[in-house]
């Protein structure tokens, strides 16, 4: 029984601290859902908080998303060409770096008759998307000669963090605010969005001044799990237990760890490694990488370490846990960014809302 538990009260204290801290700075948020996907609870959480707009990066499935969205979310990830029918009918606004694909969402808006925003990608030295700064005015430039020219040039982005590790730095913030002032200047456009993120943005304001043209942060893992990533700390301000991983305790015994017997693979072709050996205390819990990311969990109890993990079963060793677990025992866990994708992805794992009402009884 896999569950992963949102806490509503502090999910909302989340939202509205980063909300009121990016608003003073200039900053519109677009919260990024990249695990929780079209969360309609999430979604209206976020949306009711002040957050801007959502962004996703995967082309969701369903339908039914007139009743989620009062606003066309956006598309964070760079778009396939296969799937611009898709991305211009559900999205208001895409992310960019191929002028040959932007040329096809144009096409496309003319069959549907539809209008979207583009935002076009820099690499400011993350090396992941992204036009390279040296070409980003003449790439404005070609993307206006598009014939029957439709859609909306919105404005730049970058994104920090994620590839190569880049943190935000003034030389790298400017690079992206001096080509807004460029494209302004150069070719009389209107750069409306300048857009950074994610979430390792966050360090770096404390300290800094943001340069002027940029007004957008993306946000996805400081709402969730309070945390800065890239420099994986902890933001004092936010609650780092928003999501728990919660399941069940199927089977406990004393096992005898003996390393020298086992020699062979894991179940995932792995060669097992072994921090305790000796009789242990183990406990087969109900969940595994079926569930979510078991070894980015981190017990709400002391002592407990996760020691081996299958598709369905994650075992802890609770030998050096004052804690005494039998079957039917529930244990709490944190989330890191991996297991809370995988958790929330995985049709296994049960999504259980805890209303603020709710912890008033407990
Ligand atoms: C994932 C992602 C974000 C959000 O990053 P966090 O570190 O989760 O805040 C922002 N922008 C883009 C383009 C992303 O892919």
């Amino acid at each position: 029984m896999a569950q992963l538990i949102v806490d509503i009260k502090k999910l909302k204290h989340n939202i509205q601290f980063l909300v009121q801290y990016c608003n003073k700075l200039g900053l519109k948020i677009t919260g990024i859902l990249k695990g929780p996907g079209l969360d309609a609870t999430i979604i209206h959480e976020m949306m009711s908080n002040g957050i801007d707009n959502v962004g996703f990066s995967n082309l969701p499935m369903e339908n039914n998303y007139d009743e989620i969205f009062h606003k066309k979310p956006v598309f964070i990830s760079l778009p396939s060409i296969y799937e611009i029918s898709n991305i211009i009918k559900y999205f208001g606004t895409s992310f960019h770096s191929e002028i040959s694909v932007i040329e096809r969402i144009n096409e496309e808006l003319i069959t549907q008759n539809r209008s979207h925003n583009i935002v076009l990608m820099v690499d400011t030295g993350d090396l992941r998307e992204g036009v390279l700064p040296e070409n980003v005015v003449d790439i404005v430039k070609k993307i206006h000669e598009i014939k029957n020219f439709k859609l909306n040039f919105s404005g730049i982005g970058s994104n920090m963090g994620c590839c190569a590790g880049m943190l935000p730095n003034e030389d790298n913030l400017n690079i992206l605010n001096e080509l807004a002032v460029q494209i302004e200047m150069k070719l009389g456009l209107e750069v409306k969005t300048v857009s950074i993120g994610g979430s390792v943005m966050l360090e770096w304001l404390e300290k800094n001044r943001l340069p002027d043209k940029i007004n957008q942060i993306r946000l996805g893992e400081a709402i969730f799990l309070g945390n800065i990533p890239t420099i994986n700390k902890k933001h004092i301000d936010l609650h780092d237990d928003v999501l728990i991983f919660k399941s069940d305790v199927l089977e406990t015994n004393e096992k005898k760890v003996d390393s020298l017997k086992i020699c062979g693979k894991d179940a995932f072709g792995c060669t097992p490694k072994f921090a305790y050996t000796g009789m242990r205390k183990r406990a087969i819990m109900n969940f595994g990488i079926s569930d979510t990311y078991p070894e980015g969990l981190q017990p709400l109890i002391d002592g407990l370490d996760i020691v081996c993990v299958n598709s369905n079963y994650t075992i802890i060793d609770f030998t050096n846990s004052h804690e005494q677990l039998k079957p039917g025992d529930f244990v709490e866990f944190k989330m890191n960014y991996m297991s809370m994708l995988q958790g929330f992805i995985s049709p296994f794992t049960k999504i259980v809302y805890k209303q603020p009402a709710d912890s008033i009884n407990g």
